[in-house]
Parts: structure tokens; C-alpha cells; sequence
């Protein structure tokens, strides 16, 4: 069903009234976690100043340790939609995991599916029953092939609105937090007819070098972008050394216009 054999034609994915994979790159901005009212307000109203079309922001968190914070769960939900009733963004948010799958979409416009939830098939099986569409991430480790399967699951499932997210895999490299695959860019693009989005902020694991290869997911043919975008990188509770300063965040936003086909 994610095969572009089954379906010849670019898929758009309707999110409300926004067309993912249709003439507009969309940009999916904010913070990696919803801290405080404060923070994902300020965040909020910035990202939606420099033109992102959606707020991203994590209220269960997939951390490492488990000693680190591990998000506001539905303190932080409540708090998404009150941002989205301020601002007109749309709204996606991870769910990690079956038990809490109601609840995140009550909220969520969008379901993330984690790096690390991308092989969890039970989690597949349940949003395929959802209403909503499903920003899908590629798993740290995982092939394309195994990517598309995953979106498989989904589709096979009833839920045909699946956005793909190529977020960095595992490397040698260790000077940045992953490699991003640009490269899965035009692959996907020729095995399947879903949209395409690009995450450089965990791709990269450094802001300085996010810009750049935003830039360059755009020129290679992503449909859209997930930025993370911090008021205060440097207070963040969660990846404050790969999120943009609101003002970095606008930079990026007008030098993309340049590359772009609309932003
Ligand atoms: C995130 O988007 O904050 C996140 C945890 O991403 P990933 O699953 O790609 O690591
Ligand atoms: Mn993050």
C-alpha cells in the first residue's frame, strides 16, 4: 500500500486544512518537550510569527535515562491545545505507547511515532485504528525497506494517511548526534508515494548545522521540515544544544525561501 507501484501518484495528506505533500513545504516547529505554560506559548507564537504551519512538542518523552525528564504527560497535552487555539497551529505529539493512545489523540492532530517505536508493531496496529494521521519516524537502525514495512502496518491496518520522517540513523560518526540520510529523501520518493518530512535538529544533534541541511532537505525534495525551537536552548529539559533560538528560527525560515517552492 506505501508502494509507489500501488499508487503512482504523489499522496497529499490532509491535516485539517493543511496539504502535506502538496505545492507548500510545512514546517513543523517547537520545542522537543512541552516544559511550561511560558515556554510553549512563547514557542508557539514565535514559530508561528516565522511561518511553521505546526507545533511540535513532546509531552511523553522517550529518554535515555530514566532519571531525566520525562515530560508533563497530560498536563502537557492540555497545554498543546490551549497553544493551538491561540495560534492556529496545528498540533503533533509523540505517543509512545498503546495504553496512552486515546489520550494523545484526543489532543494530537498529528501522531508521532518515535524513532525507537518505529519497529513497535502492537503501537502500529493500534493508530492504524486511529483517525489521524501519523508522522512516522525512521528508527535509529532501520533500513528503508523496514521504514516503508512500518508503514505498512499502518496502512494495512485502515490508515492510509502516513507522513514519513527521516530523522538521522546510526553511524560511525560521532561528531554529530546521527547522520541524516538525505539520500532517503529521493529513494523513498521513487519506492513510495507518501510525503516525505525531514527532522536535521535530531538528524544533526547540533543547531549551528541545522539550517544548512534544512536547506538542503528542501532543495533534495522533502515535503516538510520538524525543527525544534526553544526560547531559551540553553534552560531547555530536553536536546537545548540541537534547538534553534526563535530568531535562528526565523533566519532559517527566510533563507528557505529561497530554495523552496513555497514555505
Ligand atoms: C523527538 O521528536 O523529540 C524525538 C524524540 O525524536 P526521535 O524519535 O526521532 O528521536
Ligand atoms: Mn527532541
Amino acid at each position: 500500500l506505501a508502494s509507489r507501484a500501488f499508487h503512482p501518484e504523489d499522496s497529499v495528506i490532509m491535516v485539517g486544512d493543511l496539504a502535506i505533500g502538496g505545492e507548500k513545504i510545512h514546517v513543523m516547529a517547537g520545542p522537543c518537550a512541552v516544559e511550561s505554560r511560558e515556554q510553549l506559548l512563547e514557542a508557539a507564537r514565535q514559530v508561528k510569527a516565522a511561518g511553521a504551519t505546526i507545533l511540535r512538542g513532546g509531552a511523553y518523552k522517550p529518554r535515555t535515562s530514566p532519571y531525566s525528564f520525562q515530560g508533563l504527560e497530560e498536563e502537557g497535552l492540555k497545554l498543546l491545545a490551549e497553544a493551538r487555539e491561540l495560534t492556529g497551529l496545528k498540533v503533533v505529539t509523540e505517543v509512545m505507547d498503546v495504553r496512552t493512545l486515546p489520550l494523545v489523540a484526543e489532543y494530537a492532530d498529528i501522531l508521532q511515532i518515535g524513532a525507537r517505536n518505529m519497529q513497535n508493531f502492537f503501537l502500529l496496529r493500534e493508530v492504524a485504528r486511529v483517525d489521524k494521521p501519523v508522522l512516522l519516524k525512521r528508527g535509529l537502525s532501520c533500513t528503508i525497506e523496514e521504514w516503508l514495512m512500518a508503514a505498512e502496518y499502518i496502512m494495512s491496518g485502515g490508515n492510509h494517511r502516513v507522513i514519513l520522517c527521516e530523522r538521522g540513523i546510526r553511524t560511525f560518526e560521532n561528531y554529530t548526534r546521527n547522520t541524516l540520510d538525505l539520500t532517503a529523501v529521493p529513494v523513498v520518493k521513487y519506492l513510495s508515494h507518501l510525503p516525505v518530512v525531514v527532522d536535521p535538529s535530531h538528524g544533526i544533534g547540533k543547531w549551528r548545522f541545522v539550517p544548512t541541511m534544512a536547506r538542503a532537505a528542501v532543495a533534495a525534495g522533502a515535503d516538510g521540515l520538524l525543527i525544534e525551537v526553544h526560547p531559551n536552548p540553553a534552560e531547555a529539559l530536553c536536546d537545548g544544544p540541537q534547538s534553534l533560538t526563535p530568531e535562528n528560527f526565523a533566519h532559517m525560515m527566510k533563507e528557505l525561501r529561497g530554495v523552496a517552492r513555497a514555505v
